[in-house]
């Protein structure tokens, strides 16, 4: 295989079936594509009761800081039903100029152009003065267990450091160049549950309603706005995503009855300060007068999601500079600097140095047919290894 070909490389990628939590020769293939460039390969398993044990990858290229890191995965999302492909899934087959099968754009085919990026600069200039590490992991698109998190704290038991991380997700909405992810959304879940006293309708005064106080405490929750937004970041938001009473009959007020939610907040807050001001939310709802006349406060529990995402901002201009630049030299257009959409690992890797997100066009990800243009591929190569150099001239200067 040649190395220096991201769409050769990416075909060699595709056709490992590893759907998380799958291996599936993935870093296999990966790890004999960089062992002849000089990295030094480490395979790391990871395990959790409950949880399939999932292959990870670390490999270095060099030995002194500067640190540059590439995090990402190599597991990839179920193919669905494969008679709806026009290109089995596995094949890596390329037709008019676009190259098909599951992991395509998220993210198989940011891996093969960073690796390509580097056997480029490997083969035309020599290693970087520095080191450049690649983070792999097996299981983004699983639990997200036995995968990033656990990785890092590996390597960091082992004196890792890095100065700097770039991900490989597809961070484009349209065209290879129109946005950088610099940040991310906090996110939190909760289920909360209204208990009363189950009864005949005919006879609420016998019954106690739990649906009266669980439907004001959801509308308490969604207005009115938690903010207006930052200036990097769009207005925190909560939905209710499920309200739930099972109950069968319409003649009968059931006992209790729950509802669920999920809030993305912005850098207003932190991860305590809007689960507090959710509850005083909650608090004040249930005390309205009008819900219960002459009686107690709606009685409510509520049960958190057990790992909030906490919100992120990176602030590193050397970065950030960096990549939009490189950008900027290869396709001649301004990337967006944004913190939209889910959350992903670089919620784990801001704790250990500065990230920041740029990949593919993310239009087929997840979908029947995922597929990238070949010729997106050779750009986004040019694109990693312009960033490669001009970040570790910045770090060496
Ligand atoms: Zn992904």
């Amino acid at each position: 295989m040649n190395s220096t070909n991201p769409a050769e490389v990416l075909q060699a990628l595709i056709r490992c079936p590893s759907v998380t939590p799958a291996e599936g020769g993935a870093l296999t293939t990966l790890q004999a594509l960089v062992e002849p460039l000089g990295f030094k390969v480490e395979r790391m398993t990871a395990s959790e009761p409950g949880t399939p044990d999932i292959e990870n990858l670390y490999a270095r290229l060099g030995s002194e800081g500067p640190h540059l890191m590439f995090a990402g995965h190599t597991d990839v999302v179920p193919v669905g039903n494969e008679a709806d492909w026009s290109h089995p899934p596995f094949a890596a087959e390329i037709a008019d100029g676009m190259l098909y099968g599951r992991g395509a754009v998220d993210m198989k085919g940011g891996i093969a152009c960073f690796v390509t990026a580097l056997a480029r600069l490997v083969e035309e200039k020599g290693p970087p003065k520095g080191s450049v590490s690649l983070l792999i992991t097996g299981d983004e698109e699983g639990p997200a267990v036995n995968g990033t998190v656990k990785l890092l704290e590996w390597a960091k038991d082992k004196g890792e450091h890095w100065d700097a991380c770039l991900v490989g997700e597809p961070t484009n909405p349209d065209q290879l160049g129109d946005m950088i992810k610099i940040g991310r959304r906090g996110s939190i879940s909760a289920t909360v549950t209204v208990r009363g006293v189950q009864g005949h309708a005919a006879y609420p005064h016998l019954a106690d309603n739990p649906v009266r106080g669980a439907v004001r405490l959801a509308d308490a929750l969604m207005h009115p706005p938690f903010d207006h937004g930052t200036d990097n970041f769009q207005p925190s938001n909560l939905e209710v995503t499920s309200i739930d009473v099972g109950n069968p009959a319409t003649n009968v007020i059931p006992a209790s009855t729950s509802f669920k939610f999920n809030i993305r907040f912005n850098d207003v807050w932190t991860a305590e300060s809007v689960q507090a001001e959710i509850l005083r939310r909650l608090d004040e709802a249930a005390a309205e007068n009008h819900l219960r006349p002459g009686r107690d406060p709606v009685a409510y529990e509520i049960v958190w999601s057990e790992r909030p995402s906490h919100v992120f901002l990176t602030r590193n201009n050397a970065l950030i500079a960096s990549l939009s630049g490189a950008i900027e030299t290869v396709t001649g257009s301004t990337p967006q600097l944004s913190t939209t959409g889910g959350t992903s690992d670089a919620r784990f890797i801001k704790d250990y140095c500065p990230v920041v997100e740029f990949g593919l066009v993310g239009q087929t990800m997840h979908m029947v047919d995922e597929r990238v243009a070949v010729e997106d591929l050779e750009t986004l190569t040019r694109i990693y290894k312009t960033f490669i150099e001009q970040w570790f001239a910045n770090a060496n200067a």
